[in-house]
């Protein structure tokens, strides 16, 4: 039906109207006054208005200019009804105001109602026609709308990501071939069960609070987590990501989602930090064991639950170290290669991998292979218990040899080891090699560095020869004993730069493993001196090593050793035999002997014993003084009554012709620091030779005098003189002019020697120059004692005589 209003502020009128439009049978609608038909105009979709013009307040053509006004009701048809104003200018104003005709009262019924029922009818067919063009569009869109979601299902489909759709509530509602391939599942039953039961369960609980709160909050959904795939029945990395779409009201009504996997990205660059880690943590220690104890530990849980390595030792596998997830099994693993070692000819596992030097991937470990290769039921139960389900082997090889096995074994995870994870095995196996390796050459070149230093602090000559005859290593010493230095000998040939090396080597015994070869001694000439050396060889691969040493010093001493036991025996038989045949001579009962020469044997006794007592002395004080055990105890001495004792005893047993004598007055000469003994000693030495070495007798003079804080004493003789070249070495120790003592004067050469001793310790000189033309002046000079050593003398004397 259709609304006709008619507008009249005469109620009368509206009645009339109404009868006049009631057989057309429409709705018809009554307005008193111009507002109450803008009002009703609100609210009514109106085919034609019959409007009076003459209304108090809002007349007709006002309300007509209202209403075309407004957008909603411009077009509605208006035919003025009037009564008055027919006149032309009235008409036009209507016409002007929007009015498409004018009915004058008295107006002819049919005239009326065939005008409205043809704004009717027009009405209607516009409406007709607005309703199909509205029809028209809404089909075309959904035309639309269907082919964009087709469209979008085509992008869906065609990307290799899995793509799904969710309702406003998170219920799955479309996913695409991708997801249902990958796995292998149904639209339907996917759409049912939504993404639960595929995901880990360690990462579900993170998972649904991550999706509820993108659907309460709007948010986009973000999320990493693991997804089981069909194809391996195995757990991978996803990235899941959803974003809503919204109405232009911003209502939520829909969920668009996404899964990428991850996983080989993920696992490409969990496997780049793990093995920067590894390379860290292997080069950390130069014990092998302790590297490969830190390999086992970093590959668990990261790579495997359990994993073990054997390494070869005396030709077998050994099982070095074992690490597992689960630290009770442990103790299992380790239960299991101690009861079950590996058998070398295995067609698997370890032995396989060390007997081939190729790693070893066994990717589904299945429950019938458990129990072929079981031992017994005991071996099937630990390694059930172990749960074995994928294993790698990578062989560990250390400069070119095999030295073991690496083995990694998934179990409570359920992870299938890939090609990817045996390529990070082998990788991680590389890097523990080369950290052997490592800490191998550290340790050798650290060995030879000490062997190296040790070398240069041995006291012995060590030099090596190659075998091309190149001199090679030349420590110190040998530099310190040859004088031949380094530079001069290394890389050189060691028969051009060792005088007489070509007729040597041969002779030097060189023993074939180092230990204790019998070394030769041999002269050497050494920049003009002859060295005598000891060596010895050891041969090697690469050449030979010989030690040396000087012994040219124990030569000497050994000479001199020879010397004493000659010398010192010959001078202990002469007084001996004088003493033996006097003793003789007196013990005899058949010879009656004379007074006179009964005394003169006795005599002869008692001097060659006194002698005999010397000799001895001189012995013990020359080894008292050599192991520094003599006492000294220096005080100030009077050297002038020193000197004048010494000769008042030579005076008692002076040979014929010879006289001796001293010069100097007491006052000119200042007191000494001295041991009063020892000095005593070292003048009745000199003076008993310069008696002895006077043969023919001659004048022994002793002289006195203050030489700056010295105080020198000199003896003088004219006896046999020394030698110019001989004049240092009588101070030796044993050293005679006339050892064989063809001149048939006896003595152990020690005087001289220890009196240069005794002068030394109180920081004396003694030495000897030839006396003109004949005989020897002897001089030793000794401290004079200073003031205050004489002071205190005088206190200690005066105290002790209290
Ligand atoms: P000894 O007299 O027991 O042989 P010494 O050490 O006292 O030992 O002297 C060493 C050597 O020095 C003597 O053997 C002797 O050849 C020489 N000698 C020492 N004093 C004199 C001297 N006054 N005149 C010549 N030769 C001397």
């Amino acid at each position: 039906m259709t609304n006709v209003l008619l507008v009249d502020d005469r109620p009368e009128n509206l009645l009339a109207l109404e009868a006049i439009l009631e057989p057309l049978e429409q709705n018809l609608l009554y307005a008193d006054s111009g507002e109450e038909a803008l009002r009703q105009l609100l609210h009514h979709d109106v085919a034609v208005i019959l409007l009076d013009v003459q209304m108090p307040v809002l007349d007709g053509f006002e309300t007509a200019r209202l209403i075309k006004q407004r957008e909603r009701t411009k077009h509605i048809p208006i035919i003025f009804v009037t009564a008055i104003s027919k006149e032309e200018e009235h008409v036009f104003r209507g016409y002007s105001a929007g009015a498409v005709d004018y009915v004058f009262k008295p107006f002819s019924p049919e005239v009326l109602r065939s005008k409205v029922a043809v704004f009717i009818e027009l009405h209607e067919k516009t409406e007709t026609l607005r309703l199909q063009a509205e029809q028209l569009k809404e089909q075309e869109l959904s035309e639309l709308r269907r082919e964009s979601e087709e469209r979008y299902r085509f992008l869906a489909e065609a990307q290799p990501d899995q793509i799904w759709t969710a309702m406003p509530n998170g219920e799955l509602d479309y996913v695409n071939q991708r997801v249902l391939d990958y796995f292998d599942t149904s639209f339907s039953e996917r759409v049912a069960a939504g993404w639960t039961d595929l995901t880990h369960p360690d990462d579900l609980p993170r998972t649904l609070r991550l999706w509820r709160e993108a659907l309460d909050t709007g948010n986009p959904y973000d999320n990493e987590l693991r997804l089981r795939r069909a194809e391996d029945d195995s757990y991978r990395w996803h990235l899941t990501r959803a974003v809503p779409m919204r109405t232009r009201r911003g209502e939520i009504v829909k969920w668009f989602g996404s899964n990428t996997d991850i996983d080989d990205r993920k696992s490409a660059e969990e496997a780049q930090r793990f093995l920067v880690e590894a390379g860290a943590t292997l080069g950390g220690s130069l014990d092998y064991r302790t590297t490969l104890a830190a390999l086992a530990k970093m590959a668990v849980p990261r790579i495997a639950d359990w994993a073990r390595v054997d390494i070869v030792e005396d030709g077998k596998l050994r099982t070095l170290a074992v690490e597992h997830v689960n630290e009770r099994k442990v103790e299992l693993a380790l239960e299991l290669s101690r009861r079950y070692p590996e058998d070398p000819d295995a067609a698997q596992g370890p032995p396989l991998v060390l007997r081939t030097g190729e790693s070893e991937l066994i990717a589904e470990i299945s429950e019938e292979r458990l129990s072929e290769l079981a031992v017994d039921d005991l071996h099937l139960g630990l390694v059930r218990e172990l749960g074995f389900q994928s294993y790698m082997g990578v062989p560990l090889v250390v400069r070119g040899r095999r030295w073991g096995v690496i083995s990694f074994v998934a179990a409570e995870s359920g992870r299938r080891y890939g090609p990817a994870d045996l390529a990070l095995a082998e990788e991680l196996a590389r890097r523990a090699s080369t950290a052997i390796e490592n800490a191998q050459l550290y340790r050798e070149a650290e060995e030879r560095a000490q062997a190296a230093r040790v070398l240069e602090t041995v006291a012995d000559g060590v030099f090596l020869v190659d075998s091309e005859g190149i001199v090679r290593v030349w420590n110190r010493a040998a530099e310190a004993i040859t004088k031949l230095t380094r530079a001069a000998m290394l890389g050189r040939r060691a028969d051009e730069v060792l005088p007489g090396w070509q007729d040597l080597a041969p002779r030097v015994p060189v023993a074939g493993a180092p230990g204790p070869a019998t070394a030769t001694t041999f002269p050497l000439e050494l920049d003009g001196n002859e060295r005598w050396l000891s060596i010895s060889g050891v041969g090697f691969d690469e050449g030979t090593v010989y030690a040396f040493r000087d012994l040219t010093e124990e030569r000497a001493l050994e000479q001199i050793r020879q010397d004493l036991v000659s010398t010192v025996s010959h001078e202990l038989r002469t007084p001996l035999a004088a003493i033996y045949g006097s003793a003789l001579t007196l013990a005899r009962e058949d010879l009656e002997l004379e007074e006179p020469m009964h005394r003169k044997l006795l005599e002869v006794i008692v001097e060659e014993s006194t002698r005999l007592a010397d000799i001895v002395n001189d012995l013990l004080l020359a080894s008292q003084l050599d192991a520094g055990r003599l006492e000294l105890q220096v005080e100030p001495c009077d050297a002038h009554a020193l000197a004048a004792s010494v000769l008042e005893a030579a005076r008692t047993h002076l040979p014929e012709g010879t006289r001796v004598s001293l010069d100097s007055a007491e006052e000119d000469v200042p007191r000494v620091a001295a041991d009063e003994g020892q000095l005593r000693q070292v003048l009745t030495n000199l003076v008993d030779n310069a008696v002895k070495y006077s043969p023919s007798g001659g004048n022994v003079h002793v002289r006195l005098e203050a030489v700056g804080k010295y105080v020198r004493f000199t003896i003088a003789d004219e006896g046999l003189g020394i030698p110019p070249a001989e004049q240092g070495r009588i101070f030796e120790k044993f050293y005679r002019l006339d050892p064989d003592m063809t001149g048939g004067i006896g003595g152990t050469g020690l005087g001289l020697y220890i009196s240069r001793e005794l002068v030394r310790r109180v920081h004396g000189r003694i030495w000897v120059e030839p006396n003109g033309g004949r005989g020897s002046l002897f001089h030793v000079e000794i401290p004079a004692a200073s003031e205050s050593a004489e002071a205190e003398n005088r206190r200690k004397k005066a105290k002790a005589s209290a």
